[in-house]
C-alpha cells in the first residue's frame, strides 16, 4: 500500500466484502462525507506573518458528531487526516460510542515555535474551523497536541461563544472538565485486551514473555499493568534504542529511572540491543506502542511471538498482516486495542454534557465493560465469519454504522 488512506480503503473494502455490505454503503464510507482544508495566519514573534495550512475530516456522523484529535506535524498530509478521520468511525462504533470519526491537523512544526506563536496557532485553529461544537465536532488531541494546547482550544471555544461548554472539546486537562483516568486510558484498554487475548490462547500470566516497541503513554502503562500481573518484559525500547532482560525488566523500576533520564537505555542490569530485533525475539508477546508501519514484508515472517498487540495506529502494513495470519499468529488490531482512548473521550463528553464528574473507579470499571464488550463480539464475529480479528473488528463497526445509515435513509 501506498500510503494509510490507502490502506484503510484496503481494510475497509475486506470488511465490507466479508458482510456482503450494499456498494452504495461501502462506496459512501471510502470518502470522508466532509473534508476542509483552511488557512491559519499567526503572528510571528519576529512580526511577521505566517500563514499555515489545516485540515478537518469528518467521516461519518450517521452515528453522532464527530470527535477525535488534532494532529500537528510538519510533513502532515491529507490523506493521513481522512485514513485517520475513517479509522475513529470504526473505533467509536466498536465501544458502541454515539460519535463518528473526526480527525484534524495542522502542518507546522510544534518544536521550532515559540509557546506564544504555537499558542495563537493553536487558538486561530478554533477560529477558523467550521463547523465545531459539542454536538457537531469536538477536536481532541493527537501528536503534536497535548492537554495544554486543548486548554487553549476550550478557553478560545468559550471565547468565541460566550459559554461554558466542556462537552465542546476532548482531552482536557482535569482542573477544566477532563476525564480522571484519561491518560492511563489507551495503555489499560491495550494491557485489558492482552489479558484477554492470553486467556484465550492458554497463556499462564506469570509464564508469558513480552516485548514492547514504545514507552511512552501508551506502552509505559501498558508495561506497568502486564508487570503488576506478573507478565515477564524482556525487551522495551524507545526512540534511542532497546533494552533486554531475559530474566525480566523490573518496570517500577524502569519507571523511576525514565522519570529521571527520560530514556529506556543503559537502564542498570539490562543489556542494550538493536531496536529492530526488539520484533524477532522469542517472546510470546509482542506489542507495537510506538509508530505505524514497523511490521512490514520485511520482518514479518521473522516474527516469533504468538501474540500481536497493536498498541499504536497502523503498526503492520496490510502486506505483513497477511504474513502473520498465514503463519496462525493471533493479532488484536489497533482499532481495538488503542481504543481505550477513544472510550474515555466518550466518558469525557458525557460528564461535560452532565455537569457532573466521575471517580477514576467508574472510569475504569466502565472502561473494562466496553473494551471486553467488543473484544468478545469481535472474537465470535472472526469465528462467525473465519475471518482474521483485523477485519472481525471492522465487520462489528460497519455493521452498526450501515444501519444508522440505512435508518436514515441514506442508502
Ligand atoms: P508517546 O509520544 O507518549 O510515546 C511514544 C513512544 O515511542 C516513546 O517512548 C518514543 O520514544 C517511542 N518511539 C518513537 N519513535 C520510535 C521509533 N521509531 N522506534 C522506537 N520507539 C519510538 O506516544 P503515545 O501516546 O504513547 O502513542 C504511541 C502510539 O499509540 C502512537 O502510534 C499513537 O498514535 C497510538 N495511540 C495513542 C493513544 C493515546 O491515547 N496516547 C491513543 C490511541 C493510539
Amino acid at each position: 500500500m501506498k500510503n494509510v488512506w490507502e490502506t484503510a480503503r484496503y481494510y475497509l473494502k475486506v470488511a465490507a466484502e466479508a458482510i456482503n455490505l450494499e456498494p452504495e454503503i461501502t462506496e459512501r464510507l471510502s470518502t470522508p462525507m466532509r473534508f476542509v482544508e483552511f488557512t491559519i495566519p499567526v503572528r510571528m514573534d519576529n512580526g511577521d506573518k505566517k500563514l499555515f495550512v489545516a485540515y478537518r475530516s469528518h467521516h461519518c456522523d450517521a452515528l453522532g458528531p464527530c470527535k477525535d484529535g488534532t494532529r500537528v506535524k510538519p510533513d502532515l498530509t491529507p490523506e493521513e487526516i481522512k485514513a485517520l478521520s475513517m479509522f475513529m468511525s470504526i473505533k467509536h462504533a466498536i465501544g458502541d460510542i454515539p460519535a463518528g470519526g473526526g480527525k484534524g491537523g495542522i502542518k507546522a512544526d510544534p518544536y521550532s515555535m515559540s509557546k506564544g506563536e504555537y499558542e495563537r496557532l493553536i487558538r486561530g485553529f478554533i477560529r477558523r474551523l467550521v463547523p465545531k461544537g459539542a454536538m457537531i465536532d469536538v477536536p481532541g488531541a493527537d501528536i503534536g497536541t497535548g492537554e495544554e494546547q486543548m486548554a487553549w482550544m476550550l478557553d478560545e471555544y468559550e471565547q468565541i461563544t460566550g459559554m461554558h461548554s466542556p462537552a465542546a472539546i476532548n482531552d482536557k486537562p482535569v482542573a477544566l472538565g477532563g476525564s480522571k483516568g484519561g491518560y492511563e486510558a489507551t495503555g489499560r484498554g491495550v494491557a485489558l485486551c492482552t489479558f484477554e487475548a492470553c486467556k484465550d490462547l492458554g497463556f499462564e500470566f506469570d509464564k508469558t514473555t513480552v516485548a514492547i516497541q514504545g514507552f511512552g503513554q501508551v506502552g509505559s502503562v501498558t508495561a506497568k499493568m502486564l508487570f503488576e500481573k506478573g507478565f515477564k518484559i524482556l525487551c522495551v525500547s524507545d526512540i534511542y534504542g532497546a533494552i533486554y532482560d531475559p530474566k525480566g525488566i523490573n518496570i517500577t523500576n524502569l519507571l523511576e529511572y525514565v522519570k529521571k533520564t527520560g530514556k529506556v537505555v543503559e537502564f542498570p542490569g539490562a543489556q542494550s540491543i538493536d531496536s529492530r530485533k526488539l520484533f524477532e525475539l522469542d517472546v510470546d508477546v509482542l506489542i507495537p506502542a510506538a509508530v505505524q508501519d514497523v511490521i512490514t514484508e520485511d520482518n514479518a515472517d521473522r516474527i516469533k511471538a504468538k501474540l500481536v498487540v497493536e498498541a499504536a495506529n497502523g503498526p503492520t502494513t496490510p502486506e505483513a498482516d497477511a504474513i502473520l495470519s498465514r503463519k496462525g499468529i493471533r493479532l488484536i488490531p489497533d482499532v481495538l486495542a488503542n481504543s481505550g482512548g477513544a472510550i474515555v473521550c466518550h466518558f469525557e463528553r458525557i460528564q461535560g454534557l452532565s455537569n457532573d464528574w466521575w471517580e477514576e473507579e467508574k472510569v475504569y470499571q466502565m472502561l473494562e465493560k466496553r473494551i471486553l464488550g467488543a473484544y468478545k463480539e469481535i472474537s465470535s464475529i472472526a469465528q462467525e465469519l473465519k475471518v482474521t480479528r483485523r477485519t472481525a473488528a471492522w465487520a462489528y463497526a460497519l455493521r452498526k454504522i450501515a444501519e444508522a445509515m440505512r435508518l436514515r435513509g441514506w442508502s
